[in-house]
């Protein structure tokens, strides 16, 4: 038999429209390691648990013997590392911050102050500052508090989703994805752990967005497959963002349609909203106030102060809700880390009407699918230079049909044509605006930089300008493009060669303005990775905000708010929801590592019958490569005796579990092939064990059968 694999709670259930009466399935992202890795490196090398601490039966026996293959991923924090389950409580289960004292000092030294066996329940030490540290599970909220946690979104720029709790009734902003990761192979998506609300669905009095980005949305087909009757609240363009998403998954959620003057109460919350500025209609920021407590939220933000569609974030909304307090203040970190004050939109369409008419064959432009303002302005860059406009990529032409549709977007009649009216027309005449900002390989434009657009040739002298930026992780798939572009002899336009991109994040200068204007008491920097979070702590810091009201907290990090005061009080586990075509769930670390050293070192099968009493072969093992080199007749022998070998030996010593014989297969093999050919492929030994029937019993066997009792 082959190993089962110790799996966490994994349930899956086939994507289609939800079922009512279904009894809602549990779905939880595997657990990760109990220190996340995703700390700042120096603390992260610290703090991971080594494996031997884990109960044997715990460990997974493939990750070891790949020689931990998973943390040699681009992006290993993803789990698979460390195996060492919390339930096992590898040694840093304990919260050993015993201290309470917050002050500075805390920060650096809390770690060192032991105060083992101390697992308090309430957790004083300052607010998150080691974050490697595993804290305990929260105590009971406290009354009148509300409690919130994020279920991703903090240590990456993605999948966004913070959880309220109030009286036992919960409110949800924003469910989005995250794009996996070249260390995630065969992944489509990464969900928020729904994990910590799957018991308390009923509790949800409603969602609410604050815009249509994907890291704000995306989830939401998903967490309506468990529970299909939760009302949406998100202003008009969002909402018809959210209806053609969850069409394609055959869903009809209830929503409900706000706006910047909405003041309404859902549940026990009062929400109220605030337009901010971003990079695509309808943005806003929220106002929760529940139980005398206010909390105030940016969503993405920037502070442009010219803004193309003429709506700036709002900051005097945001300083009347500062003069009536605000308790905790979640803030954008994206681009904390960057000093002054980012670009304007204003001089972009200058830019790409001055860049067009220079073009004198087609010119492609390429921009994010729902940044409608830049997409204005490139339809009026194709208006201006007497071109006609085709959009190209899926969700292009589904977000400004609905743009247009809407009245978001303006062209004049008889402007946009399709592809392949376009593809007929002579190229000066011609504007492309296309999907595939980030290369991903199957956006239009990595097909045409391929030349696998069914349409569109890219041809020398063309014009390709991207009117976007490159998202950290997703530069080596942009210049491979860009470089397959250029190959080709069109030329490349990036943000770097001239002024035909502004970020939708404000950078470091703008934050201030906004944390001046809020004057919050506590503070939490979100919507980002450590560095970005980190550095928003410190801006925060510098208007004032005592550094004590900072709350550092990681996805799952449990904050209550009570009386103006936001602390720390636990720690939910959380980690990631995989999605591998139409299941959620069903793809976990293990998996991923196992597909990564596949495709690394390939693979090597072997099966083995054994006799189902004295575990000795029946018959000579087979084994088999896949992927592991062209010419396998050296390996196979090799291996083929090594196997013989082992499981020779194991007979002798009485072995007869076949679980067991598989895992000291794996193991003496992997070994050997890692000294002899420096490879570390998957093993995948099969122990089938058969009663051999006819089979004679001589001395041996029996001596054999004595010596295991
Ligand atoms: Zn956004
Ligand atoms: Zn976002």
């Amino acid at each position: 038999m082959t190993e089962p694999r110790k799996s966490s709670r994994k349930v899956t259930r086939k994507a289609g429209p939800p079922e009512a009466d279904a009894v809602a399935p549990v779905f939880q992202a595997p657990e990760v390691p109990a220190s996340t890795p995703d700390a700042a490196p120096s603390q992260a090398a610290e703090s991971q648990e080594p494996a031997e601490n884990a109960p044997r039966e715990q460990k997974n026996e493939s990750r070891e013997d790949n020689g931990g293959n998973g943390n040699g991923r681009s992006r290993g924090r993803r789990g698979g590392r460390g195996r060492g389950r919390s339930g096992g409580n590898g040694g840093s289960g304990n919260n050993e911050r015993g201290n309470g004292d917050r002050s500075d000092r805390s920060e650096r030294g809390d770690r060192n102050q032991g105060g083992n066996g101390n697992n308090r329940n309430v957790v004083k030490s300052m607010q998150g500052n080691d974050l490697t540290r595993r804290l305990p599970e929260p105590p009971q909220q406290p009354r009148g508090s509300v409690r919130l946690y994020n279920l991703g979104g903090i240590s990456e720029i993605g999948r966004n989703m913070t959880v309220f709790e109030y009286d036992g009734r919960l409110l949800i902003v924003d469910v989005g994805v995250l794009f996996p990761s070249s260390g995630e192979p065969g992944v489509d998506l990464i969900l928020p752990d729904f994990g910590p609300i799957e018991n308390k669905l009923d509790k949800i009095d409603g969602i609410v967005i604050t815009h249509g980005h994907e890291d704000h949305i995306g989830a939401i087909p998903w967490i309506l497959k468990l529970k299909h009757d939760i009302p949406i609240y998100s202003a008009k363009f969002t909402l018809a963002l959210i209806a053609a998403k969850t069409k394609e998954h055959r869903q009809r959620p209830k929503m409900i349609e706000v706006n910047k003057d909405s003041d309404l109460n859902i549940g026990k919350f009062r929400l109220r909203f605030w337009t901010v500025g971003h990079s695509i209609p309808d943005a806003l920021g929220l106002s929760i106030k529940v139980g005398g407590n206010h909390i105030v939220m940016t969503g993405d933000i920037k502070v442009d102060q010219t803004p193309y569609d003429g709506k700036p974030t709002d900051l005097p909304a945001l300083s009347r809700f500062g003069d009536e307090g605000i308790d905790l203040f979640l803030v954008d970190s994206t681009n904390a880390t960057t000093p002054g004050i980012s670009n304007s939109e204003l001089g972009i369409e200058d830019t790409l009407i001055r860049l067009t008419q220079r073009g004198r064959q087609r010119v492609i432009v390429s921009s994010f699918a729902s940044n409608v303002s830049r997409v204005q302005m490139a339809v009026n860059a194709a208006v201006a230079t007497n071109r006609k406009v085709a959009f190209n990529g899926r969700s292009m032409i589904r977000n400004m049909e609905i743009a247009e549709k809407m009245g978001y977007l303006k062209a004049p009649k008889g402007t946009i044509v399709s592809v392949d009216d376009a593809s007929k027309m002579a190229p000066h005449k011609v504007m492309l605006i296309t999907t595939g900002t980030q290369g991903e390989p199957m956006a239009a434009l990595s097909r045409m930089s391929r030349r696998e657009h069914r349409q569109i040739t890219i041809r020398d002298g063309d014009m390709i300008i991207m009117s976007s930026s490159m998202i950290p992780g997703n530069e080596e798939a942009i210049y491979a493009v860009l470089n397959n572009l250029s190959q080709i002899g069109a030329e490349v336009i990036t943000n770097k060669d001239a002024n035909v991109h502004a970020s939708g994040h404000g950078y470091a200068g703008e934050l201030l303005f906004l944390y001046n204007a809020a004057r919050p008491k506590n503070v939490m920097p979100v919507h980002g990775e450590w560095r970005h979070i980190r550095a928003n702590k410190e801006l925060a810091i510098a208007t004032g905000v005592p550094r004590d009201n900072v709350v550092l907290a990681q996805n799952g990090v449990v904050v209550d708010l009570l009386n103006g005061k936001a602390r720390v009080s636990g720690q939910l586990q959380v980690g990631h929801l995989y999605v591998d075509g139409v299941t959620m769930g069903d793809v976990d670390a293990d998996v991923l590592s196992d597909r990564t050293s596949l495709g690394a070192g390939g693979a090597v099968s072997i099966t083995c019958i054994v006799d189902d009493v004295t575990g000795r072969l029946l018959e000579s093992p087979r084994v088999s490569t896949t992927g592991f080199s062209d010419d396998d007749r050296g390996v196979v022998p090799e291996v083929t005796e090594l196997v013989e070998n082992t499981m020779s030996d194991l007979a002798g010593q009485g072995e007869n579990d076949t679980y067991r014989m598989v895992q000291q297969l794996r193991r003496g093999v992997s070994r050997a092939i890692e000294q002899k050919w420096k490879r570390e492929p998957v093993i995948l030994p099969t122990v089938i064990a058969m009663n051999s029937g006819s089979r004679v019993i001589g001395d041996e066997d029996v001596e054999v059968s004595r010596e295991s009792l």
